[in-house]
């Protein structure tokens, strides 16, 4: 049966956009319905970690990603109040000892990342709308989507329908896929800062002190994309309008001095605030649609894999497209067998980071003491940031397990 498109894509941002480029080279004809219209700054991932630069390369998209301003970190330090600085920063991890070939991690923009990918989707001839309402998702044997653009409502039909809408996803809604949730661990604000000339721009440091975690990812030219972590208890500690200067102030703390050029520098951006967590779809695939990167289920950003995790969904599923003209919804077995068990690891790996370095008080700061010391004569502890910096799969599934949970965070020391 003929059909308008081979592809609708509904979200154009990283995974729609990404997914439109690829295969729009590879000769298919693809409409991609973006509802925004301009990328704006909604407190998105802007790191890349060293196994989603992989995924990257092996797109294809790397050398633009570099050519549009990706810049590479070269050092990450963990401060921590139980460390005084110079404890903390000899520990520093060269992050382009990671993976070889891969000098550390890649930060561009996320406004800027999603409108490099759509341009360049367009550039390869996807057909590219957007300030679009989509309507309807029908999925099934005929599958079709009916939108509004320009005031002009259309009905257009395709081979396969993309669910590339993120968290929210209209997609996944109308397929009636179910999205599982962990309960929230933590609260996590982020803001783009500028002005912090000072903060070296290849370092990368996260912190514990108080009842406050924070994290920096400088963005180049003095821009550094900071987040923090605080009890669920204090859900509207930076709500109002002095939020984002209070959120900056809560980056004064003595384990990590340099801090000092965060609190100075001013707010580039909206200050957003959410309930951290992870959720997943058994199976983000239904007749005539797939579902890619949020739309299919997110991780806890505290490790930041969204990224990662959508370009590896961008590769598998153009993959598997590109290897035949059939385009049932069994052909995408083997991406929801490696999706399923990637989220699980990731999952595991990010509730292992969060119980670390997003629990406060005296118990949460003994158990942090107690796991610096410990990691430096075993290295098996860290597995969680090895996870999140080489790629879930380079481990054993023994490192994702509730027993390694409980031995990293020393549950286990006493038992017997
Ligand atoms: C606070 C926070 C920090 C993060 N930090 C990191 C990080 O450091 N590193 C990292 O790798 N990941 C990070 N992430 C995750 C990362 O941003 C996401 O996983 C990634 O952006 C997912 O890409 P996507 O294309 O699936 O979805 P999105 O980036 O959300 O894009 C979805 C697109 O679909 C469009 N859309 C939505 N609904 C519709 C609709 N109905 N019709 C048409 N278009 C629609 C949207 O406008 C958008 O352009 C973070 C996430 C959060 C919340």
């Amino acid at each position: 049966m003929s059909t308008d498109y081979d592809l609708i894509i509904v979200g154009g941002g990283i995974g729609g956009s990404g997914l439109a480029a690829i295969m729009a080279e590879a000769g298919a004809s693809v409409l991609v319905l973006e509802e925004s219209t301009e990328f704006r700054d909604r407190v998105r991932g802007e790191w890349i970690a060293p196994w989603g630069v992989v995924e990257t390369k092996r797109l294809g998209l790397y050398d633009l990603l570099v050519r549009a301003g990706g810049h590479h970190l070269a050092r990450h330090i963990s401060y921590d109040e139980t460390r005084t600085p110079a404890e903390s920063e000899a520990t520093a991890l060269a992050l382009d000892s990671i993976l070889p070939e891969i000098p550390g991690p890649l930060c561009i923009g996320h406004p800027h990342h999603c409108q490099t990918l759509y341009d360049e989707a367009s550039r390869r001839g996807a057909e590219m709308l957007r300030g679009v309402q989509v309507e309807e998702v029908v999925p099934g044997a005929n599958p079709r989507v009916a939108y509004v653009h320009r005031g002009v409502r259309l009905e257009v039909t395709a081979r396969l329908i993309v669910g590339a809408d993120g968290r929210q996803s209209q997609v996944r809604k109308a397929c009636g896929i179910a999205l599982h949730q962990d309960p929230p661990h933590h609260m996590f604000a982020g803001l783009l800062v500028e002005g912090a000339e000072g903060w070296a721009d290849d370092i990368q440091a996260i912190g514990t002190e108080k009842d406050f975690a924070f994290l920096t990812f400088p963005q180049g030219g003095g821009k550094v994309r900071v987040y923090g972590s605080y009890p669920l208890s204090q859900r509207n500690r930076f709500a109002g309008p002095d939020g984002a200067r209070l959120f900056l102030n809560a980056f004064q703390v003595a384990c990590s001095p340099e801090n000092h050029h965060i609190v100075a520098a001013e707010p580039a951006g909206p200050l957003y605030s959410f309930f951290n967590n992870s959720a997943w779809a058994d199976t983000p695939v239904a007749e005539g649609v797939v579902l890619i990167g949020d739309a299919a289920g997110y991780n806890d950003p505290i490790v930041g894999q969204g990224l990662s995790i959508t370009y590896r969904d961008v590769r598998l599923v153009s993959d598997l497209l590109k290897s035949t003209g059939e385009w049932q919804p069994s052909l995408f077995a083997p991406y929801v067998e490696e999706r399923t068990e990637r989220m699980r690891r990731l999952r595991h790996a990010a509730l292992v980071t969060a119980r670390l370095e997003a629990e406060f008080g005296p118990d949460a700061q003994a158990r942090r003491r107690a796991f610096h010391e410990r990691a430096m004569t075993d290295p098996a502890l860290t597995a969680h940031g090895i996870a999140v910096m080489a790629g879930p799969e380079v481990l054993p599934p023994e490192m994702f397990t509730e027993a390694h949970m409980d031995h990293v965070l020393g549950l286990d020391q006493h038992a017997g």
